[in-house]
């Protein structure tokens, strides 16, 4: 699977202090991405399963780990890979929130159980607007997860967007929702 960064704590994309897992590979190309590294499939980040769950699992043991969100590039993009890691991470936690490029309605034909939340839909730079945890207002968020209904409802209604500064491997890495026209 082709994984190229996973932080923690990430305190802007969901409750808590979450592991967030950024996929490799998104065919949209948005105008005005905050991730355009991330639209190729770079060998480079060609990662096994075996590597990212020993991962997960030690900052698991370490820290305390409110949730995972599961963005990038478009974690739909690699579906088996997705899948699997999916499958693997609600054993640990059910709150599990995934972003992508697809619409809900364009995904009849896959699996969306064990997803806590999903926010789909491209980016549209001119309805980059504020909206709590999306991009753009054209992006909707489902709540799959009756039992987390409530937090997440609370959630919206109290946080703000903000951005985190990550040190890696690539150089530093902005993460949150970005304003339009962000450049980091
Ligand atoms: S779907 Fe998301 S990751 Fe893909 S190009 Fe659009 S904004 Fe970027």
């Amino acid at each position: 699977m082709y994984i190229a960064r996973i932080l923690y704590p990430v305190e802007v994309l969901g409750p808590g202090k979450r592991i967030g897992i950024w996929f490799c590979g998104c065919p949209r190309r948005c105008k005005g991405c905050s991730n355009p590294e991330l639209w190729e499939v770079q060998e480079r980040y060609q990662v096994d399963f075996v590597v990212i769950k020993e991962l997960i699992q030690q900052i698991c043991e370490q820290n305390q780990v409110d949730g995972f969100t599961l963005t990038g590039g478009d974690p739909i993009y690699q579906y088996d890979e997705f899948r699997r890691l999916v499958d693997f991470l609600s054993a640990i936690n059910e709150d599990i929130l995934v972003y992508t490029g697809y619409k809900k309605e364009e995904l009849q034909d896959k699996r969306l159980d064990n997803i806590a939340v999903l926010i789909d839909g491209e980016y549209i730079e001119d309805r980059n607007n504020g909206a709590v945890l999306r991009g753009s207002d054209n992006q909707q968020i489902y709540i799959l997860n009756e039992s987390l209904r409530k937090k997440y409802e609370n959630y919206l209604l109290t946080a703000t967007n903000q951005i985190q500064n990550f040190a890696t491997a690539d150089g530093y890495v902005s993460v949150g929702i970005h304003n339009k026209g962000f450049e980091f």
